[in-house]
């Protein structure tokens, strides 16, 4: 279920964005000729040799204004809770700095794996610049350049073998799902409340050596779900926690896991900017949503208070038109009962197959309802169209040209599937292909 997951650590400026977009493969965040540049992406899913894994670049993490070594030290923290196998950076250019020194005495903490990747060796005449990093205390040190792409390969060959025996945990049959969404909506007064409401049937169950705790619990009607731990919940107090990368890259690591994601909203103070990245997270990546509005207890409501919330919602989480709203409280446990059987509901959507024969009548019928598009005289035709996946829902169209298909046409295929089966919940997605 879960990939294990590796850090990149280090000082600034030894070069852990360009190690990061070289092993993801392609250039996700931007690395320019500018110390500590702002990076757009720090989480990414990575394989090597076959073997899947999830990689951090903690450099991308900035823990507010604070001063420049508690950032890096806050950073290798970050390393030591998040990770299964650490890649410490240093760079060859400047040899052993003082801020090296200090990321490796936040490194002896930990038992985990720490892989000491000399960067910015450029070229095999600088490989004697390694032997001074053996002073860090991490063993061999390994040279590479990021940029050249020398000793990447043999650097991943280490880490994969160093990956935890459990990280391919045994898939159990409960529905996995987290509450996501910015510090402070709630999320863990909601997981508290959960366990309230519901029979604990295996608590805390580890994650692969990571600190996630997930919790396994049974409803009346005898199903089982898996409560994913989302923002470190139950360790709260650290430095960093408060940080939005960090907490956008535990809701990653939290929906990369679960079957439903919940997105939390804090009715008390609407919808912020920051709730609207959560929730893309989700959707893009393909899992069953459900938008959970939470402490609804703190408002003065009138009669359209949940019509006006929920049009604001749909306002700004179009493309979440999707996923259904339920209005709760973690204070006062309103609804929270009704979640579980949601949850269910939207997690039997995820998976949902349909047989070729009955989606192929359901296209038929939309094609004489709304003719297909034509442009320059040319008409696109859809031959036949078949479920290829579930989790997301996935069906391929086959027609005679994908460029004759409007994006409104699609929509409007994907309104005619979901009027004829129920997808509430889950993404549908379309693949046009032209028939060979
Ligand atoms: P970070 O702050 O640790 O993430 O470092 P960056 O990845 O942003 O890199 C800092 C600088 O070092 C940039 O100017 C990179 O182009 C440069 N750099 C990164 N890797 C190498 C390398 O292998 N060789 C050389 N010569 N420069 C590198
Ligand atoms: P998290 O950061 O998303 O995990 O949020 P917490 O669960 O720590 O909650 C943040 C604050 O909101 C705490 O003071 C909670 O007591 C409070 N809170 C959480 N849920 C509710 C709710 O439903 N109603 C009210 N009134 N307060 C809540």
């Amino acid at each position: 279920m879960a990939n294990p997951v590796v850090a990149i650590v280090g000082r600034p400026n030894v070069g852990k964005s360009t190690i990061f977009n070289r092993v993801a493969g392609e250039r996700i965040s931007i690395v320019e000729d500018t110390p500590g540049v702002t990076r757009d992406r720090i989480y990414t899913h990575c394989e090597w040799l076959g073997k899947k894994f999830n990689m951090i670049d903690t450099g991308g993490i900035d823990i507010g204004d604070e001063p420049f070594i508690t950032q890096i030290t806050e950073q290798a923290e970050i390393a030591i809770d998040e990770a299964d196998v650490i890649i410490f950076v240093v760079s060859a250019r400047e040899g052993v700095t003082d801020a090296d020194e200090k990321v490796a005495k936040i490194l002896y903490k930990t038992d985990k794996p720490v892989f000491l990747a000399v960067n910015k060796v450029d070229n095999p005449e600088m490989r004697n610049e390694i032997y001074d990093f053996y002073s860090l205390g991490f063993g061999d040190p390994m040279p590479i350049s990021g940029v050249h792409g020398i000793g990447i390969g043999d650097l991943l060959d280490k880490v994969i073998n160093a990956f935890p025996e459990n990280a391919d945990q045994e898939e159990d049959q409960s529905i996995k799902f987290s509450f996501i969404g910015r510090p402070n909506v709630g999320k863990s007064s909601l997981v508290n409340a959960m366990l309230g409401e519901n029979r604990v049937i295996v608590s805390n169950i580890e994650g692969t050596t990571r600190d996630a705790i997930d919790t396994k619990f049974q409803t009346e009607d005898g199903t089982e779900y898996t409560m994913i731990d989302t923002a470190g919940i139950r360790k709260k107090g650290k430095v960093y926690e408060n940080t939005e990368k960090y907490s956008v890259l535990r809701a990653m690591q939290a929906i990369d896991r679960s079957d439903v994601v919940c997105v939390v909203l804090n009715a008390e103070e609407g919808i912020r900017e920051q709730d609207k990245h959560v929730a893309g997270y989700a959707h893009e990546a393909g899992r069953g949503v459900i938008i959970v509005v939470n402490k609804w207890d703190t408002l003065k409501k009138n009669s359209h208070s949940m019509a006006d919330f929920e049009k604001a919602i749909r306002q700004e989480f179009q493309y979440l038109s999707y996923a259904p709203i339920v209005f709760v409280s973690a204070k006062t446990h309103q609804r929270l009962n009704t979640l579980p059987a949601l949850i269910k509901k939207v997690n039997t959507n995820h998976e949902r197959r349909i047989t070729s024969s009955v989606l192929n009548e359901v296209i038929l019928d939309a094609i004489a309802q709304n003719p297909t598009p034509t442009d320059n005289g040319k008409r696109l035709r859809i031959y036949y169209a078949t479920q290829v996946s579930v989790k997301p829902p996935t069906f391929v169209v086959f027609v005679n040209d994908p460029d004759l298909m409007h994006f409104s046409y699609e929509r409007f295929l994907e309104n005619q599937i979901r009027a004829s089966f129920d997808f509430t919940g889950t993404p549908v997605h379309l693949i046009i292909r032209r028939r060979k």
